[in-house]
């Protein structure tokens, strides 16, 4: 079983300018494209991204959809092994919404990844509490001071923390 690098979507990969909705405000992080490129030798990619914009109302499926294609096209040739998206609100109570692990386990379910062996790469402490939960190594990008739970690499920035990450 492969591992998988599973990665946050807004503040991790792309800006995170609150609600991305439109893609005119879809830019990548610096240094992203190449850290990905590197990090796909070793790792099948898994987006998991939290999107309540949906479930609250803010945006539809139509909005997600160009927002996420916009993205892919920019990190070309980075593709992505796997897909998950949370929609609903935080009032669902679902089991996808991080910091719950849901979308990690459907990705391993689906994918036959080998979860002690993946990580999980976001810029919030419910990032790495997801992976965490689902028995993965974690990874804070950035510089939030929120670090509870701990996680197990740090860095502010893609090509710093790239050089850390397990290969
Ligand atoms: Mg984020
Ligand atoms: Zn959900």
């Amino acid at each position: 079983m492969k591992p998988a690098l599973f990665l946050d979507r807004d503040g991790t990969i792309i800006e995170d300018t609150g609600y991305v909705r439109r893609v005119d405000d879809v830019r990548l992080l610096p240094g992203v494209r190449e850290a990905l490129l590197e990090l796909s030798k070793h790792y099948a990619l898994v987006l998991v991204s939290n999107q309540s914009g949906v479930g609250r109302g803010m945006f539809g499926a139509a909005e997600l959809d160009a927002v996420h294609a916009r993205m892919t096209e920019l990190l070309a040739p980075v593709a992505f092994g796997g897909v998950y998206y949370c929609l609903h609100a935080p009032s669902d109570d679902c089991a996808c919404r991080k910091p719950r692990p849901g979308m990690l386990h459907a990705a391993a379910h689906d994918l036959g990844l080998d979860l002690s062996r993946s990580l999980m790469v976001g810029d919030k402490a419910s990032d790495v509490a997801a992976g965490a939960a689902a028995g993965c190594r974690t990874a804070l990008l950035g510089l939030s001071v929120d670090r509870d739970p701990q996680p197990r690499y740090v860095a502010p920035t893609w090509a710093e923390l790239c050089s850390v990450l397990p290969k």
